[in-house]
C-alpha cells in the first residue's frame, strides 16, 4: 500500500554476493541481501533504494484494476459463493471522479467503481468497500438481505466505523 509506514529492515550480508542486491518481504519485515564487501554508506544507500523499489512494485500491484478484480473474486468465493454467478462484476476499476462515495455499483451493466480515496486505507477497509459493491450486484438496495450478505465479512462494523471516522475528519459527507 502507498503511504505505509517504513518497514522493519533486516540486512543480510553474503560473501557469495559480489554486486547484486535483492530485497523481499518476509512477514512484517523486509530482508535486503547485500554483498559482504559493501561499506556502511553503500548499505544505507542500497537499503533506501531497494525499499523504494519494493514500494513502487507493491503500489503498482495494489493500485491496478487487475488486482481489484482478483480481490473481488476472492471475496465472492469467501462470502458470496452461492451468488457467484451474479456477484461477478463485468468490470471493477479505480476511479478518481467519485467525490461523494467510496464505491459505486451499476447493476444494469454490472460495473463497479471504487474511489481512489480508499487506495491508501488498510486492506480490510478496501475489502469491505468492495464487498459492499459486490453485494449490490445481488441485492441493489440497502435492505436486510443486503446487510446479511455484507455482514458475513467479519470486519464490516469496524470498516464502517473507520470510514465514518475518515469522513468526519475530512469534513466530507459520504454516502455508501
Ligand atoms: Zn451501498
Amino acid at each position: 500500500m502507498a503511504g505505509a509506514r517504513k518497514p522493519v529492515v533486516e540486512v543480510r550480508r553474503s560473501q557469495r554476493r559480489r554486486r547484486t542486491v535483492s530485497a523481499y518481504r518476509e512477514g512484517e519485515r523486509v530482508v535486503v541481501l547485500i554483498p559482504d564487501q559493501f561499506s556502511r554508506a553503500e548499505e544505507t544507500e542500497w537499503v533506501d533504494r531497494m525499499l523504494a523499489r519494493l514500494a513502487a512494485r507493491e503500489e503498482r500491484l495494489c493500485r491496478s484494476d487487475a488486482e481489484l478484480l482478483v480481490r473481488a473474486q476472492r471475496l465472492i468465493t469467501r462470502y458470496l459463493s452461492e451468488h457467484a454467478r451474479i456477484a461477478v462484476p463485468a468490470s471493477v476499476r479505480w476511479v478518481t471522479n467519485q467525490n461523494g462515495r467510496w464505491g459505486s455499483c451499476t447493476p444494469a451493466d454490472r460495473t463497479i467503481r471504487i474511489s481512489h480515496r480508499i487506495q491508501e486505507m488498510p486492506e480490510w477497509v478496501i475489502d469491505y468497500v468492495l464487498l459492499h459493491e459486490l453485494a449490490h450486484l445481488v441485492v441493489p438496495s440497502h435492505n436486510a438481505r443486503f446487510w446479511e450478505l455484507v455482514g458475513r465479512y467479519p470486519k464490516t462494523e469496524r470498516a464502517r466505523g473507520y470510514l465514518e471516522g475518515v469522513a468526519a475528519a475530512t469534513g466530507v459527507v459520504l454516502a455508501d
